[in-house]
């Protein structure tokens, strides 16, 4: 890859990381604003409507919080690769990644024909 694409991509990559941080702190804070709620309403949340939703919309954000930290150790990842000069070789077979696949899925560390074989299985 040259200079210009892996600066091109580098700027991408780092976009995203901050995009996904900020994901990451809304759901942390969020995670913490339902924690309160739900703890200063009725005890039994089983009972409680009210408690019962709270629960649910926490557990929501942890998933939320939960796929914004897999994305930000993938997107860490691949700026190590590109830093290391593998960001366009696929993991599997060793062969190119195609820029256009880089460019839709910049996280990716398979070629197109890896990853199909992948989901198949
Ligand atoms: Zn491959």
């Amino acid at each position: 890859m040259d200079p210009a694409a892996t600066d091109r991509f580098r700027r991408v990559i780092d976009a995203r990381i901050t995009v996904t941080r900020a994901q990451l702190e809304a759901a942390a804070r969020r995670i913490g604003e339902l924690t309160a709620a739900r703890d200063g309403t009725a005890e039994d949340d089983e009972h409680d409507p009210e408690g019962s939703t709270l629960s649910q919309d926490r557990a929501l954000e942890v998933e939320l919080r939960e796929g914004a930290r897999r994305s930000l150790a993938d997107l860490q990842e691949a700026l190590n690769r590109l830093a290391a000069g593998t960001y366009d070789v696929c993991e599997h077979c060793g062969g190119p990644i195609a820029l256009a696949r880089l460019e839709a899925r910049p996280e990716a560390r398979l070629c197109i024909e890896c990853a199909a074989r992948r989901v198949r299985h």
